[in-house]
């Protein structure tokens, strides 16, 4: 469940910090949140309000549309599934009003009623091969739970603020974009108390507040945050590029958060294509996106890595966001926009190219 990349960036944050730094005190922590690792440093005159009503956010959140949590109002809208609309939260229905025009831009490569399919496939950690319950499904048991798969089939009535799902056995999961919409509601509530500086990683997700502040002595002025990319074949620290952030997010999705490799040698991971109920396996390890709309690049990510490499460099400089695409040859491509912004590690095997 623990997206390890979120560890191997705010680890290698830690390491990338040197002489000159701020003699400010930054608040930190890492909590278990909305089912992954929550890190974050926060600098601001009142730090320790900020940091509370961060995590009662983050509470709220979770309680609104997780799928894990029975009495969410995702899970309600899910249990209700082909019989009843369900009233929702303002939150969760402003985030399936956000999730449902994402789908509909992405050209069916983006569903949030994959859930049953996810279920199914049950891919909920990382390699783990032979566990129990952890078995390719056949696929005749693929097909028939893809046939209910359709966003459109979410019905909402914004005058009563209640959500229904057409058919039964349809349910919704808004993982592939929820934390960085969590990112968002991040930003807004710590800017709100004060924050100045400060990062907060969630599951993968990054959101970022100014500068990193220096200490203004020797000329150590204040810098961009500084993060890793993790090596989508090497360990939880094993990176293959920096890259400086300010005021925006990131998000990454990759074939290597959630996976098993299949007897057959196939590595089956956590991100289907809609199209055929299996892993997306279009030439990707993993996309990155960078835009200072969390959920946006969030989506985009994962809408990426199940188009795949082809679509993804053709429009690498032509999407409202930086990309990273690091496919399935170690090849790392870089958008135009973030040329200045990563820093290839050498050693790793792989290749490195800004896109002209
Ligand atoms: P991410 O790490 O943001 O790429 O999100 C992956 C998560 O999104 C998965 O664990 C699923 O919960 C969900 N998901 C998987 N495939 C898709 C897809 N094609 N469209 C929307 N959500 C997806
Ligand atoms: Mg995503």
């Amino acid at each position: 469940m623990v997206k390890k990349g979120v560890i191997a960036a705010a680890a290698m944050l830690g390491l990338l910090g040197g002489c000159g730094e701020s003699t400010q005190v930054p608040r930190t922590g890492v909590v278990f949140s909305m089912n992954t690792v929550v890190e974050y440093k926060l600098y601001g005159e009142n730090s320790e309000k900020a940091e509370q009503a961060l995590l009662d956010m983050f509470r709220e959140f979770e309680s609104r549309v997780s799928n894990f949590l029975p009495e969410s109002d995702i899970s309600r809208l899910n249990s209700a599934a082909g019989e009843q609309a369900v009233e929702l939260s303002q939150t969760a229905f402003d985030v399936l009003v956000r999730a449902i025009s994402l789908c509909a831009v992405s050209d069916g490569a983006f569903d949030i009623t994959l859930s049953p399919l996810e279920r199914l496939w049950n891919i909920t950690s990382d390699g783990d091969i032979g566990a129990e319950g952890v078995s390719v499904p056949t696929r005749d048991e693929v097909e028939a739970l893809l046939a209910n798969v359709d966003y459109r089939s979410v019905l909402l009535d914004p005058g009563k603020r209640t959500a229904k799902l057409a058919k039964q056995g349809q349910a919704v999961d808004l993982g592939g974009m929820a934390k960085g919409y969590a990112a968002d509601l991040a930003r807004q509530t710590l800017v709100d108390n004060g924050v100045s500086s400060g990062y907060v990683s969630i599951g993968g997700n990054l959101m970022i507040i100014g500068k990193s502040p220096g200490s203004g002595l020797f000329g150590y002025g204040d810098r961009l945050y500084k993060f890793s990319l993790r090596d989508p074949r090497g360990g939880v620290n094993d990176a293959v590029a920096t890259i400086e952030l300010t005021d925006t997010t990131m998000a990454t999705s990759g074939d290597y958060e959630r996976y098993f490799i299949g007897e057959d040698g196939v590595r089956y991971h956590h991100i289907l294509d809609p199209m055929t109920g299996y892993p997306a396996n279009a030439g990707l390890m993993s996309a990155s996106v960078i835009s200072p709309d969390g959920a946006y690049a969030d989506y985009m990510s994962t809408n990426l890595f199940v188009r795949g490499r082809e679509y993804a460099l053709n429009n690498i400089n032509s999407l409202d966001c930086g990309i990273i695409l690091i496919d399935t040859d170690k090849r790392i491509y870089v958008s135009k926009s973030l040329e200045d912004a990563v820093r290839p590690l050498d050693g790793k095997g792989y290749t490195f190219e800004v896109v002209q």
